[in-house]
C-alpha cells in the first residue's frame, strides 16, 4: 500500500471520509442544510450562510445590524434571491414559528422581488407576519401553538377486590392488571385472584403541557416534584396555579409554556 501526501478534493467513498479531522471538500450539500446567500441591506449586500427551510426561496439566518454589520443575537428570515429580510429579527424558535405561521400563508417566496411586490397576497403576508410576530414578541409569548395546554384526564382504572377499591388509580388497564397479577403472585399478597380491574366513570381533573414547537419533551406534562415526577392532574385552578409557581407561563385560557421554552419567547 501507498500513501499518498496531496489532500484529496472530493471526499472519499469511503466512512474514512466521516472521520478526517482537516478536511478540505464540501460536505455533500445532502448532509447540511447550510448555504451561502447575499443578505441586503441599505448600503449593499453582505454574505451570510443560511439555513435552508421547508418554505422554497427563504433561509434562515443569523440577523446583522449596525454601521459595521455584527450579529444582533436574533434570526430572521430572508428571500434566497433578493437577500431581502421577510421576518422581523427575532429569536430562534419564534423565527422558526414564523416558518410554521407562513406554511398556512400559501404563498410561493421561489420567485424574484419583483414578482413578489406585484402579488398582493405576498406583501399582506409579509405585512401580517410583521405585526404577529412583533406582537408575539412583545407580549413574550409563542406565535404559533403546536398543541393545547390543558388536558382533561381520561378516567383511571383501579383495582378492586371484594368490594373495596384501590386508592391508587392507573392510566391504563394494562397497568393495573399487572399490578394486580404481581400482587396475587406476590407471597402473603394482599389480593386474591378475584381481584377484578374496573374504570372510574369520571375524569380525575387536568393535566398541564408545553404548548411551544421547540419543547423537547413534548408528551410530558406538568410534573409532581413530591410524587416521583408524576403528572399532577387536579382541578383546572389547581394545576394551572401550581404550574404559575414553577415558572410556567399561560398566554391565553388554554396554551401554557415551561420556563425552558418560555425564555426563548423575548
Ligand atoms: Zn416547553
Amino acid at each position: 500500500m501507498t500513501m499518498t501526501a496531496t489532500q484529496p478534493t472530493e471526499r472519499p467513498g469511503t466512512t474514512q471520509g466521516y472521520r478526517d479531522p482537516f478536511p478540505r471538500y464540501p460536505i455533500p450539500p445532502g448532509e447540511t442544510a447550510m448555504i451561502e446567500v447575499a443578505a441586503a441591506h441599505s448600503n449593499g449586500l453582505t454574505p451570510i450562510v443560511g439555513e435552508r427551510t421547508d418554505r422554497a426561496g427563504l433561509v434562515l439566518t443569523p440577523h446583522t445590524t449596525g454601521r459595521v454589520l455584527h450579529y444582533s443575537g436574533l434570526w430572521c428570515l430572508t428571500h434566497i434571491a433578493s437577500g431581502a429580510r421577510v421576518s422581523p429579527p427575532a429569536s430562534l424558535l419564534h423565527t422558526r414559528e414564523a416558518l410554521l405561521w407562513l406554511e398556512n400563508a400559501g404563498v410561493d417566496w421561489d420567485r424574484t422581488a419583483a414578482d413578489l411586490h406585484a402579488d398582493p397576497a405576498a406583501s399582506s403576508t409579509f405585512h401580517e407576519l410583521y405585526f404577529a410576530l412583533t406582537g408575539a414578541r412583545e407580549t413574550g409569548r409563542p406565535l404559533v401553538y403546536a398543541r393545547t395546554s390543558l388536558v382533561n384526564w381520561p378516567p383511571l382504572w383501579r383495582i378492586c377486590h371484594r368490594g373495596i377499591v384501590s386508592p391508587d388509580g392507573y392510566d391504563t388497564y394494562e397497568h393495573a392488571a399487572a399490578l394486580a397479577e404481581d400482587a396475587v403472585a406476590a407471597p402473603g399478597g394482599v389480593l386474591h385472584p378475584d381481584a377484578v380491574i374496573h374504570r372510574d366513570e369520571h375524569s380525575p381533573g387536568w393535566g398541564l403541557r408545553c404548548a411551544s414547537i421547540g419543547c423537547t419533551d413534548r408528551d410530558s406534562f406538568f410534573p409532581d416534584d413530591w410524587d416521583y415526577g408524576l403528572p399532577i392532574v387536579d382541578s383546572r385552578a389547581a394545576v394551572q396555579q401550581a404550574a404559575w409557581n414553577a415558572g410556567w407561563r399561560g398566554h391565553d385560557e388554554t396554551h401554557w409554556t415551561c420556563p425552558d421554552c418560555t425564555r426563548h419567547y423575548h
